[in-house]
């Protein structure tokens, strides 16, 4: 049993507002409210001058293990999640074996469950090892509590595998997170965005129709077959669009985007720690996403956080691999380029990191600060500045663009249904 605890005098975000207030929670949260009385055993912290937030949640990340463990493993990424503010992740199911069918996606979900120090919940696939060919058994693995399903790092090529598989996941109840990606647009070693911005430097580009025509596809698909889709760090103006169409067409369609394609363009690239798949696109596409964030059309931000070792990253530009750590620099940079400034409210922020994912994935009691839900909470000073420093990391991977950036707050702990998991004591420093 958690021993009860009180945050006293917090600046708290909960139901979608900023109210003074105190905080009294064991594993539940049990009260929010004014001058909330404590017993004797009852931990009272007074967080004067400080900010509660509910625990932020992350439909997208892989963490490696089993079968990639140089990269990340289930601790170090998790340990990653709670230093980043983060009390849900989604694991993607790019690990081996593939959690494909339960014989595999059962150990697997205990696994997560075991060595997770926050509450980390399983993708299994769409199709079978990821291969695009057999739609996996959705009924069998939803018996597992495994109802999110993802091919993250391919498309399904095949439109006749996606119609099977979204008629059997409609039947089934459960939920797809697609990568779109039609590999027809992609050149071997391609790892830019494909605009004389980059491809000037002679590296390879990455148009836009990669990932737009297969997120059209598949919403044309949805459109016969029904059922919910969700649709992967969304990175072009067109899949905006192509989303805001769909949902205005009734479609159970959502989509998320990444804290990296909010901050950075493709004039920003410099080498391989700026290479991600989708690539980060021109200046009108990053405007378009966060308009879309702003106006509904995009749902939810995302990390997509993909730890590599440094000597991966450090080949040339055709041959490291896509993707960037981002558990421990999402909620920092975002809040500092679009709170800080002004353009959003730090509630905002915290529906498109917490409440709005927890809703989508179906996750009850999560996502908020209020009664009977999970005692998943956040304290971060807004007066404190920071810089992100990848020496400080918890995950294996440093593989980051925003090493030396300022940030506009601290994250001082974080609370796991009602245990820390996370405490700043300004010391932290990871051994070199
Ligand atoms: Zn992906």
């Amino acid at each position: 049993m958690t021993r009860k605890r009180l945050i006293k005098n917090a600046s708290v975000i909960s139901e979608g507002r900023r109210i003074q207030a105190d905080v009294l929670f064991d594993d539940t949260i049990l009260a929010v409210g004014h001058n909330l009385p404590a017993d004797k055993d009852t931990i009272v912290t007074d967080a004067q001058g400080l900010t509660l937030i509910p625990g932020l949640v992350d439909v997208h990340v892989h963490l490696r293990e089993p079968g990639r463990e140089a990269k990340e493993t289930i601790a170090t990424g998790t340990a990653a999640a709670a230093h980043g503010g983060f009390t849900t992740i989604f694991a993607m199911p790019n690990v081996l074996p593939f959690p494909s069918k339960p014989e595999t996606a059962g150990p697997y979900r205990d696994l997560l469950e075991e060595k997770g120090l926050v509450r980390v919940l399983p993708y299994g696939t769409i199709t079978l090892d990821e291969a695009g060919k057999t739609p996996t058994d959705y009924k069998a693995m939803k018996e597992l509590g495994i109802r999110w399903f993802s091919d993250d790092g391919v498309g399904v090529a095949s439109k006749e595998v996606m119609r099977q598989a979204l008629e059997q996941a409609r039947k089934a109840d459960v939920l797809f997170a697609c990568h779109t990606e039609d590999m027809a647009y992609r050149r071997p070693g391609a790892s830019v965005h494909d605009s004389p911005a980059v491809t000037s430097r002679g590296w390879l580009g990455i148009p836009s129709a990669c990932e737009s025509a297969q997120l059209i596809r598949d919403l044309d698909l949805l459109k016969e077959t029904g059922g919910h889709y969700h649709t992967c760090h969304v990175s072009a103006k067109e899949s905006v669009e192509a989303l805001r169409q769909a949902k205005a067409a009734g479609l159970d369609a959502t989509g998320e985007v990444t804290a990296h394609h909010l901050l950075l363009e493709d004039r920003d690239v410099r080498g391989p720690m700026w290479k991600m798949n989708p690539p980060l696109r021109a200046h009108e596409d990053r405007m378009a996403l966060i308009e879309g964030l702003e106006s509904g059309a995009l749902d939810f931000i995302a990390s997509d956080h993909a730890p590599h070792t440094e000597e991966e990253k450090c080949q040339p530009m055709d041959k490291a691999p896509f993707g960037i750590v981002s558990l421990e620099t999402a909620f920092p940079l975002l809040y500092t380029e679009f709170v800080a400034s002004g353009r959003w409210s730090l509630e905002q922020l915290v529906n498109w990191m917490s409440t709005a994912p927890a809703g989508r994935f179906g996750l009850e009691g999560t996502g908020d600060i209020r009664p009977g839900y999970r005692a998943d909470l956040v304290l971060i000073d807004e007066a404190r500045p920071g810089v992100i420093d990848k020496r400080t990391f918890l995950s294996r991977g440093s593989n980051t663009p925003f090493d030396t950036w300022p940030t506009a707050c601290t994250i001082l702990e974080t609370v796991s249904r009602g245990r820390t998991v996370w405490k700043d004591t300004g010391t932290e420093k990871k051994g070199s």
